[in-house]
């Protein structure tokens, strides 16, 4: 369990300790509209579910679901039409957008189906990019971009550009940066989306064995096979939750 010291106020409750202490995510009839009148989209309707830490949580849905924008919000990448989602007792519209910012850098790690890396930049650099705002020596964050390349087993390509690789290595390196900042939670969207079976496979491994290091990992997919690797796993359609296994 990685329970954090949150500062608890006044009228704070038993309840909101115990939160605090074992949630991880709380969310609560999250809704996401876009568009008014006739051409409203309801996105995400009334979703409402939690996540103690040390468990990883797998949502599956059909293209057009609203995963991306599950995810996004949980993230703070995106706000809510209505409904509140906290991430260790911090309900995150509370937060400012510096403080957001700065919760997101320190608190969260995303990966995405299309990896995102910067062609410009190495493996090792790629790795290195979201730690270059902390306050720690350049050597001792290359030593840990190195030893999480090490452990997507990629630290002999750690001098090759994302051109030089395939998608499934990409997504490896992408994994590792995401993991630089020592993120408590994990958010994946399609990982496996652009990869072939070994290499999703692979991809899902590392996903394993980064859960075993205590990293909380909340991925979506549209593939039903996913759901049986994960702690709990539940089914959005058309933006509902339709049924949860835990
Ligand atoms: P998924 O990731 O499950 O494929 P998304 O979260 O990307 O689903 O999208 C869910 C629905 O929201 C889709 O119907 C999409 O067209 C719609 N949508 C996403 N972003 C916007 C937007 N900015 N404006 C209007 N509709 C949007
Ligand atoms: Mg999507």
């Amino acid at each position: 369990m990685s329970a954090r010291r949150v500062d608890l106020k006044e009228n704070s409750s038993w309840y909101c300790i115990i939160d605090v202490v074992n949630k991880l995510i709380r969310v609560e009839n999250l809704t996401k509209i876009y568009g008014k009148g006739n051409t409203q989209t309801i996105v995400l309707k009334d979703l409402s579910f939690d996540l103690d830490n040390g468990e990883s949580l797998c949502v599956i849905g059909p293209s057009g679901s609203g995963k991306s924008t599950l995810l996004h919000i949980l993230g703070g990448l995106d706000n809510p039409t209505s409904g509140k989602v906290s991430i260790n007792g911090q309900l995150l519209n509370e937060l400012n957008d510096k403080e957001l910012s700065a919760f997101r850098n320190k608190t969260i790690g995303f990966v995405f189906q299309f990896f995102y890396l910067q062609d410009y930049l190495t493996a090792l650099e790629n790795v290195i990019l979201p730690a270059k705002i902390s306050s720690e020596t350049p050597k001792d964050i290359e030593k840990r971009a190195m030893e999480l390349l090490g452990m997507v087993g990629l630290k002999h390509r750690m001098k090759h550009y994302p051109n030089e690789m395939s998608g499934g290595e990409m997504q490896r390196v992408a994994i590792a940066r995401a993991l630089v900042n020592n993120p408590q939670l994990l958010l994946a969207d399609e990982p496996t989306g652009n990869l072939d079976k070994d290499n999703a496979n692979k991809v899902i491994e590392i996903f394993d064995a980064v859960h075993e290091r205590g990293v909380n990992i909340i991925l979506v997919t549209h593939d039903e096979k996913l759901g049986k690797k994960f702690d709990t796993s539940f089914h959005v359609d058309k933006g509902a939750l339709v049924n949860n296994h835990r």
